[in-house]
């Protein structure tokens, strides 16, 4: 049996590694590592990446051929080839699956064709006696001009078209060009003119001067080190950035630009355009797929030295990167939440260690991970104190709601400052964070809410059970009657949405516009673009909104910031509800007195001694660490142990209960070789137990820093047996635990 040359390619599927195919005698010129490639999976077409070549026995192991070869050139670099290698393992992702997403999806290609050579007079003749459908082609075609396979099936009515026109190509008469599917279709988020772009370059401030040369070092010292910049809303470490990467370009090198959420790119974008002109680029997931794909090939061939983007940009095939930069590094929107569930953050530094290049990772609120590696000395901390040109950070005054008199949202004291602001011309933000669930009772006396003991997360009210339970180890006890700490009796339940707000306001200001900025609103196209700009205009008075009007934006007319009710995120069953409460109240708080006008903010709570308040009205992020980091440590939370939750989900509960507690019992067998080193939680009932008549359960396992949770967890699914219906789900690092 003579060797042949097989090729094992990533396909986007549940599946361990890599599927081996052969590679067909007519491909063994252009097959390459890194090329995208069609192969068959059972009856289907599947595309993926070619990861390694080898010779071996193709004729007795009987292997599929590869169908296709798609682009010309590799779509992944050995860098990315590795990082995804990385991600895979790390995250007990399938490869194919990882792979799938760093490259984005091909859009349809259309073939034309056009006459190679003439056949001349003699072998026309013979064609048309003996294949009259290619002399037809070949007729339709002798002007030279190109046409589409469509045009010249209009022409001819031929059946079995494609196989005549390949056929024509393999002999050498006709060639083949691919042309890209799909015009320039109108972008879901308007990137800016050339017109409205200018260059505006700050001399940088003393603080910011001191973070630059230590970052601009770094960059010319060509070695992979992170820089956790902390800097208080508005101390400018846009700016920092900018220069940063400025920095890294005039080094021959390129940057990448991360942020958040997709609506923050037409401002990072109109910021870096004035900067670097034309070589930069946006790459996210709401341009359209032609559009996506011309911009990853310009940045594929290095036509592009700075990419600005949300999550999945962190895969841009940038080669030579001198600069990452992660803006509001602490944002869980980083976290993937669908497989592969990678945190673009965690990418980043991965891609800033493999090319020796430096990642910034920004806040005004870092996450507690980010802040500990930097006291550790993992990380570099730099430090923004000060608003530019000396501007106050806003007042903020904290409001009980214990004991307030009516239901209405708001008490009497924040309706006359709302008032008063109105009358001073003063734009107001109000803010409510609605993505929690208001499946908790509290006492309305004292604010008391149960909290598990094992765990100090929120216990989940169970309206049908009357019982509160904890979602991380399932501890459980009855309702409580009346409070346990203050026996009070008025017990209920808390939340209200951005609509109610909008309703209220608008009966009670009518002579104000309103605007509504959440999700529900910005799902259609161009919309929030749309209330940003009629905010920022000055159109708008009251702007109501969810945890996206808290990123980012630089309004400079804002007096006032009400947060509504600030317990729903305090109360979450997740053991980061107070650092969330923190960061988002301090986000949120950071719209208010950006110009002008001096901010002031009122926040509305039943629990108005929570820790993380105080340290919001304070503006003491560096208090709420320390307080809070020891309990994180007492609880062996993140950063002292890793994290990761598998989820089990099954159409009846017992099959994912079941699964749970078959997996838990290997897990726990697994672990006791290295009790030092992996603990496992659960099963419990996820917060969210049911959610489309799917059950969930969970299981959470905390890891020692040294210890990979990836590699635990998939000895443990291999140990699994087979056939059960339930469905795993892995989330290393997770970020929310519903
Ligand atoms: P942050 O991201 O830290 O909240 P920004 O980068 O948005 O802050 O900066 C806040 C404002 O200050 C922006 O309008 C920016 O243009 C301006 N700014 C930044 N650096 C300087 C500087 N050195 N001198 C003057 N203005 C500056
Ligand atoms: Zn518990």
């Amino acid at each position: 049996m003579t060797d042949a040359l097989l090729a094992d390619v990533a396909v986007p599927l549940p599946v361990d590694g890599t599927l081996t195919y052969s590679v067909p005698n007519a491909m063994l010129d252009e097959v390459a590592v890194g090329k995208r490639v069609v192969v068959p999976v059972k009856s289907k077409l599947l595309t993926g990446i070619i990861w390694k070549i080898r010779s071996g026995e193709k004729a007795r192991s009987g292997l599929r051929p590869i169908r296709e070869i798609i682009e010309p050139q590799p779509v992944l670099t050995r860098e990315l080839m590795k990082l995804a290698e990385w991600i895979s393992g790390y995250y007990a992702e399938p490869l194919g699956e990882v792979v799938a997403c760093m490259v984005p999806p091909q859009p349809g290609f259309r073939n034309l064709y056009r006459l190679a050579r003439d056949p001349g007079g003699l072998a026309m003749a013979i064609l048309k006696a003996e294949e009259p459908e290619k002399f037809a082609l070949l007729e339709a075609l002798k002007d030279g001009k190109a046409r589409s396979t469509e045009t010249l099936r209009r022409k001819t009515a031929l059946k079995g078209l494609k196989a005549h026109l390949e056929d024509l190509v393999a002999r050498g008469y006709l060639e083949r060009q691919m042309l890209l599917r799909g015009r320039r279709e109108g972008k879901a988020i308007r990137q800016p003119r050339a017109s409205e772009i200018h260059l505006e370059r700050h001399d940088l401030t003393r603080e910011q001067h001191l973070a630059y040369e230590v970052i601009s070092e770094a960059i010319d010292g060509h070695v992979f080190k992170v820089f956790l910049l902390h800097g208080v809303t508005g101390s400018g470490k846009t700016e920092v950035y900018l220069r940063a990467i400025e920095h890294a370009i005039h080094l021959g090198r390129k940057a990448l630009y991360l942020v958040p959420e997709i609506g923050l790119t037409p401002q990072v974008m109109q910021r870096v355009r004035g900067y670097f002109g034309e070589r930069c680029a946006v790459l996210h997931s709401q341009i359209t797929p032609a559009e996506r794909y011309r911009t990853w090939r310009r940045i594929r061939w290095g036509e592009v030295d700075v990419v600005v983007g949300a999550r999945s940009a962190v895969f841009a095939p940038l080669d030579n990167l001198g600069v990452v930069v992660v803006d509001e590094e602490h944002d869980a929107s980083y976290k993937q939440q669908e497989t592969p569930r990678y945190n673009a953050r965690e990418v980043a530094i991965m891609r800033a260690r493999t090319t020796n290049s430096v990642a910034i990772l920004g806040s005004a609120t870092p996450s507690l991970e980010s802040y500990y590696n930097a006291t550790v000395g993992k990380y570099h901390l730099c430090e923004l104190s000060q608003r530019i040109s000396g501007g106050e950070l806003p007042r903020v005054e904290i409001i009980d709601l214990k004991n307030s008199e009516d239901s209405s949202l708001v008490t009497p004291q924040v309706k006359t400052e709302i008032l008063n602001s109105v009358e001073k011309n003063e734009q107001v933000l109000l803010f409510i964070n609605r993505r929690g669930y208001s499946n908790y009772i509290q006492c309305t006396e004292c604010g008391f809410v149960g909290r598990c003991r094992n765990c100090n997360v929120t216990l989940t009210y169970h309206l049908r059970a009357k019982e509160l339970r904890c979602h991380y180890c399932d501890y459980v006890e009855p309702a409580w009657p009346a409070c346990p700490k203050c026996d009070g009796t008025k017990i209920t339940y808390v939340g209200s949405g951005t609509q109610r707000i909008e309703e209220w306001l608008a009966k009670d200001f009518p002579h104000v516009l309103t605007r509504r900025f959440d999700r529900d609103v910005t799902r259609r196209r161009g919309r929030a673009e749309e209330v940003l700009s009629d905010f920022t205009s000055g159109l708008v008075g009251f702007l109501v909104g969810t945890q996206m009007v808290a990123k980012g934006h630089d309004f400079k007319h804002v007096g006032l910031v009400v947060v509504v009710n600030a317990d729903v995120t305090m109360n979450l069953p997740d053991f980061r509800s107070a650092e969330r409460t923190f960061q988002i109240l301090t986000q949120v708080a950071g719209r208010a007195g950006r110009g002008e006008v001096p901010g002031r903010v009122l926040i509305q709570t039943f629990n108005p001694d929570h820790h993380s308040l105080a340290y919001v009205a304070c503006h003491n992020y560096r208090g709420f660490y320390e307080n809070e980091i020891l309990l994180r440590k007492d609880l062996s939370y993140p950063p002292f142990r890793r994290l990761a939750r598998v989820i089990f989900l099954g159409r009846r509960n017992n099959e994912a209960k079941d699964a749970a507690h078959t997996f838990a019992g290997i897990a726990r067998r697994l672990a006791s070789r290295y009790p030092q080193d992996f603990e496992i939680v659960g099963p419990a009932r996820a917060p969210l137990a049911k959610i489309r008549n799917v059950y969930r359960w969970h299981i959470l396992i905390k890891v020692a820093p040294t210890k990979r949770a990836g590699s635990f967890i998939r000895k443990c699914l291999e140990k699994m047996p087979s056939g059960g219906h339930e469905k795993i789900v892995v989330d290393v690092d997770p970020q929310v635990l519903m």
